[in-house]
């Protein structure tokens, strides 16, 4: 059916699968990636997009009347979802500034990390097809990669024979069953906390000798040394809370690799939009997520601006969750109002939850199956997506520029 697919269900965005099927039933062909495959299933069939208000069923335009009017009382509003793509973010953005909305991403806890760490130390970064092209080791450290990324692997070229890779280590995390190609992946356990082996490895690969090191640490240190080109792979969202600490001292690893060899982290994250709009965020204003846009200006506090610390807290009077991708990705329980910008079957799902109350839901269309759209990929290259059907629904931006719009108008 279509032959050039990109998958929009996590940041690797695999284009080189096909879909299967007709319109009614979306089939992967070439992968059994089982993101992919809730992905599609979530979206299988077109369902009737019914906009409400309260839970009662309206003309999407009137939804949309309603939610710029409650949008227009809010004294400060969450942005919170922000599941979306790139014109997405930016219609976004203009109506955060018009409304002076403090904007986090329902994934925001790692993505702030995952910046933390960045802002603090720097980072060598590479891309996947770096990857496959020069690493010949490579280090997953606290996580098995493919259980949330499961083609990453093929994705890097790992599964060919021909490629440069010879080493697969697994630090701190279990190998999976599925590791493609001859590789046979090495596990480190380490001493079950991640933070004091990175620690162990850093001061392994400094100029003072390390006495008493794990003997498999000290092991891993001299392969990394030896490396042509080692990449060290990490996924903010398996780091504990406070997790930054650790990611900082595995970029620290890969710069003091660096004086000696070539080395280069690769950071598994920024999936449902996340680092799509963390990047259109931050080159709009010069600053990323958990951003008030408020008359005095720009704040960025990347620990009080948490979108659920703020609702925790009550210190937000409305919540405008747009979520484009999974229908289940419902937004956070709370009283205050909201209003909703998600797929027609989160609509659904809301309404049979009964939580439909103090709520204005319209339906958008999803990148990848039923709009065109941008997504940034975790190693920051931006990817087209086609749509693979038309449903009648209109895509997020559409929908936000209307309610730009709608706040112009009197009461
Ligand atoms: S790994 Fe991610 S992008 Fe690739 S097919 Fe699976 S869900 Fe889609």
């Amino acid at each position: 059916m279509e032959a050039n697919w990109t998958c929009p269900f996590c940041a690797l965005l695999c284009d080189s699968f096909a879909l299967e099927g007709g319109p009614e039933a979306l089939a992967l062909n070439g992968s059994t990636c089982p993101r992919a495959r809730a992905g599609l299933a979530a979206h299988a069939r077109p369902e009737a997009p019914v906009a409400f208000i309260d839970g009662v069923a309206v003309e999407p335009a009137q939804a949309i009347a309603e939610a710029a009017r409650r949008l227009a009382r809010w004294r400060q509003p969450l942005f919170g979802g922000l599941g979306i793509d790139m014109a997405g973010a930016r219609a976004l953005f203009k109506l955060a500034a018009r409304t002076g909305a403090i904007c986090d991403h329902a994934d925001g806890e790692p993505l702030a990390q995952g910046l933390r760490a960045l802002q603090d130390r720097g980072q060598f970064h590479t891309t996947l097809a770096e990857i496959g092209a020069r690493a010949d080791v490579v280090v997953c450290v606290g996580t098995q990669a493919t259980a949330r990324y499961p083609e990453f692997f093929r994705r890097c070229g790992l599964d060919r024979a021909d490629g440069p890779c010879t080493r697969l280590v697994f630090l701190g995390a279990e190998p999976p069953e599925d590791v493609p190609g001859a590789l046979a992946p090495v596990r480190i356990a380490g001493s079950g906390d991640l933070f004091a082996d990175l620690q162990q490895l850093a001061a392994l690969l400094g100029p003072a000798p390390c006495h008493e090191s794990d003997p498999e640490l000290a092991g891993l240190a001299r392969m990394l040394g030896e490396a042509r080109y080692a990449v060290l792979v990490w996924e903010p969202a398996m780091l504990r809370r406070h997790g930054a600490l650790a990611a900082e001292m595995l970029l620290r690893i890969v710069m003091a690799l660096n004086r000696g060899t070539r080395a280069a982290s690769f950071a598994l994250g920024g999936s449902d939009g996340a680092a799509t709009v963390q990047q259109v965020f931050t080159w709009l204003s010069g600053l990323p997520l958990r951003t008030r846009f408020g008359r005095a200006g720009f704040e960025h506090e990347p620990v009080r601006f948490a979108g659920e610390a703020l609702l925790a807290d009550r210190a937000v009077d409305g919540l405008l969750w747009t979520w484009s991708f999974a229908p289940g990705r419902l937004p956070p329980a709370t009283d205050l109002s909201r209003v909703v910008l998600g797929p027609p079957a989160m609509g659904s799902r809301l309404r049979e939850g009964r939580v439909a109350n103090q709520c204005v839901f319209v339906p958008v269309a999803t990148p990848g199956v039923n709009a065109a759209g941008h997504l940034f990929r975790g190693d920051g290259v931006v990817v087209p997506l086609v749509a693979v059907r038309d449903d009648g629904v209109p895509a997020l931006d559409r929908v936000v520029a209307e309610l730009l719009v709608g706040l112009e108008e009197p009461e």
